[in-house]
This record gives structure tokens, C-alpha cells and sequence, in this order.
């Protein structure tokens, strides 16, 4: 029947409108901004670089190895290495980033740069409000506004953050157990060979 479609996205709509007055997950709008609907665990919107513990220059774990940098289709990061290192997670000295900045006004919310890192230094972000009134550089950010720490990703993703925090501590604890076998294997080899027993030695030589 010619019409019949318009009926039923009426029927739905008027089924919404006198729902909302009894069940409320029928109120799709909200008083923006004093209200805010949740936001689901896998939104996003820019990418932020995590830094564990307090410190944001110490604990950060980006080591600068620019693979981000490379893959980011519309290159909106930047980032210069530094020329001195610092201990990672797992206390190995790496390089870390002197700057590291992206222009989110050209970023595209593509997450490419969080599925290329390797170090899982770099995340999804879900701020939204970011509208500035400058016409230039305003969302040009720099590396001090993109470091947040671990426990905001906890906040803002934590099914994926717990994931994250086992596969680095299962790696932090392959790394532990190579380097001490590798310990144990030097140490073996350097020690000095065993004399041989009086005994043993005066059987061989009598036979
Ligand atoms: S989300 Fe995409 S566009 Fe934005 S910085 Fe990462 S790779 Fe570049
Ligand atoms: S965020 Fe990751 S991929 Fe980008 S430079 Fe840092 S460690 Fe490398």
C-alpha cells in the first residue's frame, strides 16, 4: 500500500513519544551539556599517549620509534627522538619522544596509529569537546596535552586497559625469566672446570 512505510515510522515515532513518559530508555534526548548520555567502552575520537605511574616524562612508553608517524594517513603527527634514553617499563633504556605533537584538526579518528605502536603507547582518547575559536594552530597538540596517565585509560576503557596492563605484564615477566636464564647460562659457563678425583685419575692410568 502506497503510504504504508510513513505509517509505520509514525506509529514508531508516537510509540517512542507516549513510551518515554513511562520507560526511560525510551528518552533518547538529554539536557545537553547538564546531562550526558554514557559513552560506550569502544568510543573514540583523538589519540592520547599513556604514561604509567605519576611521573608523565618518566613513565611514559613511547620510545619514539615513529612507526605512528609514518602510518598516519593524513600525517598529522609529529614527533622529534630525543638524543639521551630513559628506562622503560621493564627498566630497558630507550629513546623517548623531545616532541611529539598532532594536529587534530587534521586527524581522522582512524586508530591506525594505536593498531601500528608496538609498545601500546598510544590510545584512543574520548573527549569530545574540543571546538576552540582560533583559526590557526588551537588544536595543534602538543606533547604535554596528549599524555594522560594509565589510570585514565582505566577510566575511560577498562575492558581494554585490563588487557592491555596482562599482555605488558606477561611480556615484562618473558623478559624476566630470559634475562635470568641467560644469567644462569654465563655464569655456568665461566666458572672454572672441575679438577678430577686422585682416584679417578690413578684407575685411568693404571688401566
Ligand atoms: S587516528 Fe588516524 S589520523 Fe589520527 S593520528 Fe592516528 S593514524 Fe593519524
Ligand atoms: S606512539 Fe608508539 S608507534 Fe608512535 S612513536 Fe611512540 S612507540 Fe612508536
Amino acid at each position: 500500500m502506497i503510504g504504508s512505510g510513513v505509517l509505520k515510522g509514525m506509529a514508531v515515532t508516537a510509540r517512542n513519544f507516549v513510551g518515554s513518559y513511562f520507560e526511560k530508555d525510551r528518552l533518547i534526548t538529554v539536557q545537553y551539556p547538564e546531562e550526558r548520555n554514557p559513552l560506550p567502552e569502544n568510543y573514540r575520537n583523538f589519540p592520547f599517549l599513556i604514561y604509567d605511574g605519576n611521573d608523565a616524562e618518566a613513565g611514559l612508553r613511547c620510545v619514539a620509534c615513529k612507526i605512528c608517524e609514518k602510518e598516519c594517513p593524513p600525517q598529522c603527527i609529529y614527533i622529534t627522538k630525543s638524543e639521551d634514553k630513559k628506562p622503560d617499563y621493564m627498566g630497558k633504556p630507550q629513546f623517548y619522544p623531545a616532541v611529539f605533537d598532532i594536529d587534530i584538526s587534521v586527524c581522522m579518528s582512524c586508530q591506525i596509529c594505536v593498531e601500528v605502536c608496538p609498545f601500546e603507547a598510544i590510545k584512543m582518547d574520548k573527549v569530545f569537546e574540543l571546538s576552540r575559536r582560533e583559526r590557526f594552530d588551537a588544536l595543534l597538540m602538543r606533547k604535554n596535552e596528549l599524555t594522560k596517565s594509565n589510570s585514565y585509560y582505566h577510566e575511560i576503557h577498562p575492558m581494554e586497559a585490563a588487557e592491555v596492563d596482562a599482555k605488558l605484564a606477561e611480556a615484562a615477566e618473558a623478559a624476566a625469566k630470559k634475562k635470568a636464564a641467560a644469567a644462569a647460562a654465563s655464569t655456568t659457563s665461566s666458572a672454572p672446570p672441575t679438577p678430577a678425583t686422585p682416584s679417578a685419575t690413578s684407575r685411568s692410568s693404571t688401566s
